[in-house]
């Protein structure tokens, strides 16, 4: 991820995640973030489904290789070729996982242009005062108050911003070379990231850093006030939540000639999006909802986390718990989409109305329920009663203990963070365990995944890939445990 503020550095706190207004039926979608850009028709990429053996390395992988940048599915003629005005070298870090990198996309839509490479073998440049490295801080410049003609490369880290910071630390070449930084922006990507919003996707820095090339030296005079639009633009973005348009920033005449950066950017987004759409009702209250094809009765309640309903994450778990359990799965929004609260005597009466209305609407003849942080407590209250057959907690915020515990009645699976001071592992953790080993009343279990802290099984920091490693365990385990027992 790629800081594009100042601010967005000093303030590493847990960035609030996108709120779209409440659901209402009536209200057609908002508008596509990329509607006002060039992109070509995506129809190549929606053709294909499923994996294709990668021509050159033969792992199987889908719409292109992340190793070796062969395109699958589809012919490499069917898809846009970008062609960009100054080179640019991605610089990897080797912890950057290869399937969560945008920057590949740049490497296959513009492959003359683009080179990736490790940061092992980063390139001794002959003259790094002619080479702008995307970086921002107190001695980056914009690209505006640059001279066309001083620099002869653009150069780009791909990593997390901690590891970005040591590979320039620790780099001569990079250490070297001149800073340049772009305007501010908010990203767009779907997948949770502990930082602010304004941490761009690698391809979306890559874009921007073109637009503005595009506005610094390709219509420079058409554009005299860009400066100011900029600024107000910014402004009007940040009022509005929901419609991020990116088009907003660039020069009235610009022909789109690098919007096709975000070709699969685009694709994977409305992708997503298209899962945000499977916005239904359960019991009247707004919910997400996933249902296996092969659905026979069993359900599975998805109390998510202090982050809410809309968090991308909490939805795409909730498709996944759907495939691997054969089930019906939902999250309703129990914030009523505002902010969180934590009034657990109506919380309980909504939970329990969720399930009233699977068995109601749905036919559910089996429920089993799983909350993350926020949605640990309630867990545990519905454990205690018949209304669930088996639950599953992950790093669950304020249970109360002993009672929580003593009085659990069904099967419990807990993933528990080695860092948590809501559930730590020498206090309530352990509490919880000698709790149900002396009681011995009924099947439990405790995961524990070392390094880890609260959180990282709903909103952990996947490009770490420590991380990615417990956050699919965590999901495993728990898919198995309720495979089990629901
Ligand atoms: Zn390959």
């Amino acid at each position: 991820m790629i800081p594009t503020s100042t601010d967005a550095l000093s303030t590493p706190s847990i960035s609030p995640v996108p709120t779209p207004s409440p659901c209402n039926d009536t209200e057609s979608p908002p508008p596509s973030p990329f509607a006002n850009l060039k992109i070509d028709s995506p129809q190549p990429l929606t053709r294909i489904n499923g994996r294709f053996s990668c021509p050159e390395c033969q792992r199987s992988v889908k719409y292109f290789c992340y190793s070796c940048f062969q395109v699958v599915g589809c012919d490499r003629s069917e898809l846009p070729t970008v062609h960009l005005p100054v080179p640019l070298d991605v610089i990897k870090h080797e912890g950057e996982l290869d399937g969560k990198s945008t920057a590949v996309h740049a490497r296959i839509l513009a492959p003359q242009d683009v080179r990736i490479i490790p940061y092992k073998e980063v390139p001794e440049y002959p003259n790094p005062r002619e080479i702008l490295l995307l970086y921002p801080g107190e001695n980056a410049e914009r690209l505006e108050n640059i001279s066309q003609g001083s620099f002869k490369r653009f150069v780009v880290i791909d990593g997390t911003w901690s590891q970005a910071k040591r590979m320039v630390r620790d780099s001569p070449q990079l250490a070297q070379c001149r800073r340049v930084t772009i305007a501010p922006h908010k990203t767009l990507f779907w997948r949770f990231q502990n930082m602010t919003e304004y941490h761009l996707a690698t391809i979306e820095a890559i874009y921007y850093l073109y637009q503005e090339y595009a506005s610094a030296y390709e219509y420079p005079h058409i554009h005299p006030n860009a400066k100011a639009s900029q600024s107000s633009s910014l402004t009007t973005s940040l009022a509005s939540e929901h419609h991020r348009d990116i088009a907003s920033k660039l020069p009235e005449h610009y022909d789109g000639r690098y919007d096709n950066l975000l070709y699969y950017y685009r694709f994977l987004y409305d992708f997503i999006q298209e899962k945000y759409r499977s916005e239904t009702k359960l019991g009247g209250r707004d919910t997400f909802m996933a249902k296996s094809p092969e659905y026979q009765g069993k359900a599975l309640l998805f109390l998510h986390d202090a982050f809410g309903w809309k968090l991308p994450n909490n939805r795409l778990l909730v498709d996944y718990f759907a495939h691997e359990l054969k089930a019906l799965v939902v999250c309703p929004d129990f914030f009523d989409g505002d902010a969180r609260h934590n009034n657990k005597e109506k919380g309980y009466k909504e939970f329990v109305k969720a399930i009233e209305a699977l068995k109601s609407e749905h036919g559910a003849t089996s429920v089993g329920v799983i909350g993350y942080c926020w949605g640990g407590w309630g867990t545990f209250l519905l454990a205690h009663t018949d209304l669930v057959k088996v639950a599953a907690v992950a790093h669950p915020s304020t249970p109360e203990l002993p009672r929580d515990i003593q009085l659990l009645k069904q099967p419990t699976l807990f993933l528990c963070a080695e860092i948590d001071r809501t559930f730590p592992q020498d206090g309530a953790r352990k509490e919880a365990e000698e709790i149900l080993k002396s009681q011995g009343s009924i099947e439990y279990k405790f995961i524990d995944y070392p390094g880890m802290t609260h959180g990282f099984a709903a909103k952990g920091d996947l490009n770490d890939p420590a991380v990615k490693k417990a956050f699919d365990d965590a999901h495993e385990q728990a898919a198995k445990w309720f495979n089990h027992y629901l």
